[in-house]
Parts: structure tokens; sequence; C-alpha cells
């Protein structure tokens, strides 16, 4: 069996759940079991390695390869963490084989993209390549949440002409993707006995108010003018709570607000756009009884032009074995290369594996594709210099 199929079916089997801001269970939460068995690898290989943490229990893994002689860095970055597993149909931390797939979470998204790097970088470190580039390696935690490995990740310090990251793009050159902003509307009201509800305000009536005018905003971002790869911005409403029981007239009402950005458009000129609309349509009384919670994602997107530069060399690099170029594309998902990007280092996304397999209940990946990702990087980063 080739080492990253080895490597992928060790990486299931080591929960690395993110607890997506619930309650952790110390059983399968918290990246540390896989920051354990990788940091083990790089201890092996002998390479200058460090363990940072983020949080308890979350640390981010920095590696680094030195070339015999190359002025290049390149920041690999593959993220450690998961989705959960509540929603499985299969033994997730079991790896199966079955018809040259492997099965469990995060066999996708994204420990297909950590093995793949991780054996292209074992095999240039024990090569060295005379033509190779210098590497950074790094291994994050909590991507799937509220990113605070990438952000932790001072790439500037490291020096990185490039970054690559792993995420399932079906080994397309991904040079765009969308960004989001998630953050709370409350909407509050005055409480009182329901046979009597004039002497209440209702703070659900309100928030329906709210809701049908973001309904309308959102066909107008539909509307708005596309981005080329990507498609016009998006927005969703994504959960509501509100009251304490039937018989109260509640005083409190709140929502989730999913706004998918496309690059060029920022997280305060989005929600400002929001507040906007409804200061117009909302009564003044109304209006005044919301509020906006302070956004607890706010990712950028990928604009196309980041590592325009660098295209030509890494769809050589990256060439399949058949002697075909990855297509170069956009992916509506968000990914570590939108901030990354923001913060001036440019980004690409490239990986094994196809996002309509991410997050679900049978989540599986093609092993061929595992291989031949790892060969990929590989002949990238053992060639650069030549390409
Ligand atoms: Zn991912």
């Amino acid at each position: 069996m080739h080492s990253a199929l080895k490597t992928l079916g060790d990486l299931i089997s080591l929960a690395s759940v993110n607890p997506m801001g619930q309650a952790i269970d110390s059983g399968i939460h918290l990246e540390h079991r896989v920051t354990d068995y990788l940091e083990d690898r790089l201890r092996k290989l002998g390479v200058k390695y460090q363990r940072m943490e983020v949080s308890p229990g979350r640390d981010n893994l920095l590696a680094w390869y030195e070339a015999p002689s190359s002025g290049t860095r390149i920041l690999l970055d593959a993220h450690q963490d998961t989705v959960p597993v509540e929603t499985m149909n299969i033994p997730p931390f079991e790896p199966r084989i079955d018809g040259g797939r492997m099965y469990g979470r995060g066999s996708c998204d994204v420990k297909s993209g950590v093995a793949a790097m991780l054996t292209a970088f074992e095999k240039l470190v024990q090569e060295r390549p005379a033509h190779s580039c210098n590497v950074l390696m790094a291994f994050t935690v909590d991507e799937e949440y509220t990113h605070t490995g990438s952000s932790a990740l001072s790439v500037m310090d490291h020096q990185c002409d490039l970054g690559i990251v792993a995420e399932p793009t079906q080994m397309q050159l991904v040079v765009s993707h969308k960004g989001a902003v998630r953050w709370k509307i409350m909407a509050s009201g005055r409480a009182c006995h329901s046979s009597t509800p004039h002497l209440g305000d209702n703070a659900i009536y309100r928030m329906g108010r709210v809701l049908s005018l973001l309904g309308e905003h959102a066909c107008h971002l539909a509307g708005s003018t596309p981005d080329e790869l990507l498609g016009p911005p998006s927005l969703s409403v994504g959960r509501i709570t509100g009251g304490q029981s039937v018989n109260i007239v509640p005083d409190s009402c709140s929502i989730e607000i999913d706004r998918r950005l496309i690059p060029g458009e920022s997280v305060e000129a989005a929600m400002d756009a929001v507040r906007e609309y409804l200061k117009e349509k909302l009564s003044p009384n109304d209006f005044e009884k919301i509020e906006f919670g302070e956004p607890w994602v706010r990712m950028p997107a990928l604009g196309s032009g980041s590592a325009t530069a660098f295209l030509e060399k890494l769809q050589n690099g990256l060439i399949a074995p058949n002697g075909q170029k990855p297509p170069i594309g956009g992916v509506p998902y968000g990914t570590d290369a939108g901030p990354l990007a923001q913060r001036g280092l440019p980004c690409v996304v490239f990986g094994p594996g196809n996002i309509a397999q991410a997050h679900t209940e049978d989540e599986w990946i093609e092993m061929s594709e595992v291989v031949d990702a790892s060969e990929r990087f590989f002949h990238l980063l053992a060639h650069w210099e030549g390409a």
C-alpha cells in the first residue's frame, strides 16, 4: 500500500472533531491525537519542527525543509480538524476500504490532503532533489469553525512566497473562492401573559418582519453583478431561536446569518448593506429594537489575481501522469487561502477528493486520487527551480 494511503487510514482512526462551539467531548473532540501522530512522523524524519499551542488541546504543527539551493519558500497548509460525526451512518473512525474508496470522517475533508502533503514532504526531505524549493509544512487547527489555527500562523514571519492550501478540489487548481461572514441579529420585545398579548411586544413577530426583508435582500444579492468564476454573493439565515414558552409573549428572538462574499467585497461593507436595508425598510421602532452581534466568522474571499505570477509553474509542477495540466477554477466554499492571501501571501487551493463527499453521512475518497496528489505535490516541490 502507498504510504499516503497508510497515512490516511491512520489519520481517520484518530478522531479530531471540531467541537464547533459546543461542549467538548474529550473522547473525540480537538486535534491533539492527530497532532501527536504528525509530530511523531516529523521527529522520525529528523526535520526542524515546531508545535505551537493555539488553545488547549489545539496545536498548529510547522516543519521546515531547506532546499540545496533555492530562494523560493512554499507554504503547504492542511487542516487537522474534521466536522462533527453525529449525522454519519458509517463508523466515523474505522477506515474501511471498498471498491477503490476509503470511508471515514475526514477521508475527503481533509485528511487525504494531510496525507498527500505529509508523504510528499517526507520524500522531499529524504531525497533532497537538486532543483527543489524550500517548504514550510503547516498542519493547522480549527479550520471548520473559527480559523484560529490559520490566524495564528504568521506566514510573513516565516517568509513564504506562495501558499498551497489542501482542500478537496478534484485536482483542480483553485485560484478563487468565496468568503463568508456569520453573525447574529437579536430582536427584543416585552414579555407578558399570552392571554393579554396587547400588553406585551412580541419579539418573534418583530424578527418575522426582519426575516422577510432579509429574504428580499438575498434576492437582490442573487441578481447583483456576479464574479466571473464564482457567481453572485449570497445570504442565508440558517438558525432561529426565540421565546420561552407558548403561554408567554416572547421578549427575545435571534437569528444566525451566513453571508457569502465574492472577491472585492469586505465583511464590513456586507454587514453595513444589511443594516442599511433594514434601517430603510423597517419602522424606526422595529429598527431600534434589533441589534447586530459581532461576527464569529469573518473569512475573506480569495481573489483570482492572488497567485497569477506562479500559475504557469504551478500547472507544470502539478501536471497529471498523463501529461494533462490541472484546470484552473473557482469554488463556492471558503478555505484558509482567503485569510492567508489577505495577509499578502499569494495562495491557491489544490487537493484530492470532491467537496460533494465532504461533511457527508458516508464520507469517502477515491484512493487513487490520494496517491496521485501525493506524487503531484512531490513533483511540484522537487522540480520547482526547473519547472
Ligand atoms: Zn476542509
